[in-house]
């Protein structure tokens, strides 16, 4: 049996970090396959090592002269090398990667996700050397050579189904395998990342590749809280939910896992576990495909700001054939992808995220209603946020919804939509982003206390 373990970047952040993944990797031998993130913020003001190669991709495709950029990401590998006591041998290697991509035929957007990709590269590669100096049967693994595929779609490559026969074989290496997160080749052979936060994404293949009877996904919390903790106080912990509820929940603002990344272990069903690197005896929050019910119907709360509402009315709606199709038709023919259609008998809203309508966008939109549905209303409410209440406990247990708007009115909170998607596993509220702490917190009160 064996289990994948990904390290986030800021448990790879800096040497004393890593030194940590390394003793983790010590205590379990069942962890055969070891996927890495590049070096992340050490505090609250650093910069990610991600971040500063696409500083330095930046620099060269407007011509303009990168070598202060590229001796930031040398001096964040080289304080790593020096504290773990490695040659620095990576560092001249970095820099002759970076100089071939630079001079290598091809199109810029290919440059750049070569240059991207050289935090996890030689993140993993250092990995490997520490490890082999302490005695412990490590090799690094490029993605190329374990097998991940991916589709041509640079900075949101998705993986193909032929790489998961090949990423079997990973069972069979008898070193502990070091893989670096975040990126993959296309058919053709060239190097595609998947979207930023992405090493979460190839942990998750990797484990269903190999079939692991678990992924161990390594952060810097102890476990999923049920409630944002900067709007919370020490919120309860999630011990376990499944991978429908993640979903939710990280749809509307949960960010400790990337929402791509449960694809492939749901697919796989393999159970995911998010632990932190600087407590790993902690219990952490399992991720699973069903869960034992514990009497709360509710595992979370999640809320995001930055939501808008489309709102059009006309009488007799209900009857004219077509209606919603032409109205979201309207959105498709203007690339507005829309997020809920929560409807009424003679109306319609429909729920969208409000960056990507300006002003401009909105009017052409409204103009195009008029003259094409010829509707009695049509308005648009900017500055709304979305609280979810998540739980798979809700379809079994009546007066959920009661105790939820309970909540809502005992924080003098107006509700503008409710949504209850036909899984009934989560309930979604509409109100004013100015509402939402006090909405939160009154519905913690109800769920939790
Ligand atoms: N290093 C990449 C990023 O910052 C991928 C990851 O950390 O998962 O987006």
């Amino acid at each position: 049996m064996m289990k994948v373990a990904k390290f986030g970047g800021s448990s790879v952040a800096n040497a004393e970090q890593i030194k940590k993944v390394a003793q983790i990797i010590k205590e379990d031998p069942e962890r055969r396959v070891i996927v890495v993130s590049a070096p992340g913020k050490r505090s609250a003001d650093d910069e990610k090592v991600t971040d500063l190669l696409i500083k330095l991709g930046q620099s060269f495709s407007e011509k303009k002269d990168y070598h202060a950029d590229l001796n930031k990401v040398l001096d964040r590998f080289k304080s790593i090398i020096d504290d773990l006591g490695l040659s620095d041998q990576i560092l001249q290697q970095i820099t002759t990667t970076v100089q071939s991509i630079f001079d290598s035929d091809g199109a810029m957007d290919f440059k750049l996700e070569s240059i991207k990709a050289i935090g996890e590269d030689s993140l993993a590669q250092l990995l490997s050397e520490y490890l082999l100096s302490l005695g412990i049967s490590a090799r690094y693994l490029n993605p190329k050579e374990a097998g991940l595929i991916l589709s041509d779609e640079p900075g949101g490559a998705q993986i193909l189904d032929e790489s998961f026969e090949k990423l079997y074989k990973l069972r069979d290496y008898r070193e502990i395998v070091i893989i670096p997160g975040f990126f993959g080749y296309t058919k053709e052979g060239k190097l595609v990342t998947f979207s930023r936060g992405g090493s979460d994404i190839t942990g998750s293949i990797v484990a269903a590749g190999v079939q692991a009877k678990l992924y161990e996904n390594f952060t810097d919390v102890d476990s999923v809280y049920c409630v944002n903790p900067t709007i919370v106080n020490q919120p309860k912990e999630i011990t376990a939910l499944t991978y429908k509820e993640m979903r939710e929940l990280s749809y509307a603002g949960f960010s400790v896992f990337h929402a791509e990344a449960l694809i492939p272990a749901v697919r796989a069903e393999i159970p995911v576990c998010i632990k932190n690197t600087n407590n790993p005896s902690g219990h952490g929050t399992f991720i699973v495909s069903k869960k034992e019910a514990n009497g709360n119907p509710i595992v979370g709360i999640a809320s995001d700001k930055g939501f808008m509402s489309l709102y059009v009315s006309k009488y007799l709606m209900n009857r004219e054939v077509g209606f919603g199709r032409r109205l979201l038709h309207i959105l498709e023919d203007e690339g507005i992808s829309y997020e809920h259609t929560p409807s009424g008998i003679d109306d319609l809203s429909v729920i969208l995220r409000s960056d990507q309508m300006d002003e401009s966008k909105e009017k052409v939109i409204i103009d195009r209603i008029q003259t094409e549905l010829n509707p009695d209303q049509v308005h648009t409410e900017r500055g709304l946020a979305l609280i979810m209440i998540v739980g798979e406990g809700m379809n079994s247990q009546i007066g959920t919804a009661a105790r939820a708007t309970k909540a809502l009115q005992n924080a003098n909170v107006n509700i503008e939509m409710i949504n209850q998607g036909s899984s009934e596993v989560s309930l979604m509220f509409g109100i004013k982003e100015e509402a939402e702490r006090d909405a939160v917190k009154s519905l913690y009160q109800a769920f939790f206390k």
